[in-house]
């Protein structure tokens, strides 16, 4: 016999009279003596059994041993429920089967936690996470997981990209964070590191004829983890040859508007609004804003050149917020307190500092009754980043956010390089091998500052899902670029030699993106971080609370790697 010949969750009032063979957990049992009712679960849903001594003695016996979770195979007669039992809340409320078999296929210890138990903590659910995927919200997430990416493979199909493995033991890969290092036993000392994306075998593959390059790629990249942050991640990766930036803009907004469909979720216009960097940074202090509320930032620099008052005068750059409200002396001694943690000297209410500004300087900011203009004055830099952060934290707290709205967009023209407090030099803003505004390529060593990168990113309700660029297909530029960032001839033969190769021997013109799976699924699933639509995941210290990772070896097996650990292993 099958182990099971109907599912669950699929049984309707049509089905009755009919026999059936069911199999799945026990998910929760009512005992009242004689009759016992147990609802049956498989992933399709839950389903009421009802074992009656007085139908079948056997399965009477049996069902007094059931607890909450054991494994059970049932056959009987499905019935229609008498009109004041059927369960509306149910899809499969209006039957029930009337067991005469009942067999226990698998019994389970007492549970560390209930299925329906709220607030269970995190640790034990990823402890015991194969009972936390029987839940209904675990059950959800990883299937909408396989079936967005599936719409994701078949967008790509359709558009002919082809499916190529690139490794995942390579050398460090410049994606701006740390590299995992695997040590190698044939080669004591040498190391690989673990593909922080697969950005150079992908170009590599446009040099090779492939043209359209997809794989939903594993990557590793050792930052601390957060909510949208796993050490090792998916994403859909991709890159195109003989494209413009449009190109690989319209492929990603099919794969997301296809994995909007088949969720079951209203996907957003196409084509997602352009906007570009300068302008986002100014408008909203950072380059992945969230645009699903106003509160645009204004600038008042120029207005406030001539000022009395010495603070807006003085400073390089005065921009300002006008949000819809008043505050009270003490909410805004509050506000000041958080903008200040944000690295703010201080931050100006309109209506404590009017008595300073002249009367072109308050028309200029046009204030309604009932609004607060609320200002920072500062390097730019800071007084982007602290309005930025005080319009999001302004929109949670006034509650301005409406949470039904799914809005995508896109930032392009982003600066090639940024300068790095680290080294003290230019480094690149989003990878080494990002191309230039086609008019800027000469600029690149003589005003690194100002030259523009095609580069990219896709952004949803400020979240960024993704980066790409157009590359850069002549090995001199590439060596510009390698220059700028203080990567003398020889270092840059060691270090990317194989990529300068390829680019003297027919590189075509080529550009790709790559946007995080995890985190698109997790929006998507309206799940607040990437851990509960990812099977396994690993807690924010870096461990796996199942398996018990990351372990110690002994010190024979690190000899054999020509490893030596400078302080004694933990107990
Ligand atoms: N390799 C880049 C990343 O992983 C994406 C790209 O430029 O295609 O972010």
């Amino acid at each position: 016999m099958a182990w099971r010949e109907a599912m669950c969750g699929e049984l309707r009032a049509g089905d009755a009279g009919r026999r059936v063979t069911v199999a799945g957990w026990a998910d929760t049992r009512r005992d009242f003596g004689g009759l016992v009712f147990v609802d049956l679960r498989d992933h399709t849903g839950k389903l009421q059994l009802v074992i009656n001594p007085e139908h079948s003695s056997a399965a009477a016996a049996v069902a007094h041993e059931i607890r909450n979770e054991f494994v059970l195979q049932a056959s009987g007669e499905v019935l229609a429920r008498a009109p004041e039992t059927v369960n509306p809340n149910l899809p499969t409320g209006q039957i029930e089967v009337q067991v005469d078999e009942l067999r226990i296929l698998s019994r389970s210890t007492a549970l560390p936690f209930q299925l329906d138990e709220e607030n269970v903590e995190e640790t034990i659910r990823l402890r015991y996470r194969w009972l936390d995927m029987r839940t209904e919200r675990m059950q959800r997430n990883l299937r909408l997981n396989h079936t967005a990416i599936s719409a994701i493979r078949r967008v790509m199909d359709e558009r002919g990209f082809v499916d190529v493995w690139t490794p995942s033991m390579t050398r460090g890969t410049p994606e701006g964070a740390r590299d995992f290092l695997l040590p190698v036993r044939l080669q004591p000392g040498k190391f690989f590191a673990l593909a922080q994306s697969p950005q150079l075998f992908k170009q590599l593959c446009m040099v090779g004829g492939i043209d359209r390059y997809y794989q939903i790629a594993t990557c590793w990249r050792d930052e601390d983890l957060r909510a949208d942050r796993q050490f090792e991640f998916r994403q859909l990766d991709l890159e195109m040859a003989f494209v413009e930036r449009e190109d690989v803009l319209d492929v990603m907004e099919a794969c997301v508007v296809g994995a909007f469909e088949v969720a079951g979720v209203e996907p957003p216009p196409r084509p997602f609004p352009r906007l570009v960097y300068d302008d986002v940074l100014l408008r909203f202090g950072s380059d992945k804003p969230d645009l699903r509320f106003g509160l645009e930032i204004q600038d008042a620099t120029e207005v406030t050149r001539e000022s009395e008052f010495g603070v807006f005068k003085n400073a390089p750059c005065v921009r300002y917020v006008v949000v819809p409200r008043t505050f009270s002396r003490s909410e805004q001694a509050r506000l000041e307190e958080v903008a200040k943690e944000w690295g703010a000297k201080g931050l100006a209410n309109l209506t404590q500092i009017s008595k300073f500004l002249s009367e072109p300087e308050l028309q200029a900011f046009g204030v309604e009754e009932g609004s607060t203009a609320l200002f920072v004055a500062d390097e730019e830099a800071v007084v982007a980043r602290v309005l930025g952060l005080l319009r999001l934290h302004l929109a949670h707290e006034l509650d301005l956010i409406d949470a039904s709205l799914d809005v995508f967009h896109w930032v392009t023209d982003f600066p090639l390089f940024e300068h790095s407090e680290e080294y003290g030099g230019w480094t690149f803003m989003h990878h080494p091998f990002t191309a230039t505004v086609p008019s800027e390529e000469q600029r690149i060593e003589s005003d690194p500052e100002h030259v523009r990168g095609q580069h990219y990113d896709l952004i949803w309700n400020g979240w960024e899902l993704g980066s790409g660029s157009i590359r850069i297909h002549e090995a001199e530029v590439q060596q510009a670029v390698f220059r700028v960032m203080g990567m003398g001839e020889e270092e840059q033969r060691d270090k990317f030699g194989f990529l300068l190769d390829a680019l003297q021997m027919g590189a075509p013109p080529h550009g790709g993106f790559a946007m995080g799976i995890d985190r698109f699924i997790a929006l998507l699933a309206r799940e607040p971080d990437i851990r509960q639509v990812t099977a396994f995941p690993k807690i924010a210290s870096g461990a796996d609370p199942l398996t018990g990772a990351p372990t110690p070896y002994p010190d024979s097996a690190l000899k054999e790697l020509g490893i030596r650990l400078l302080d004694p292993q933990p107990e």
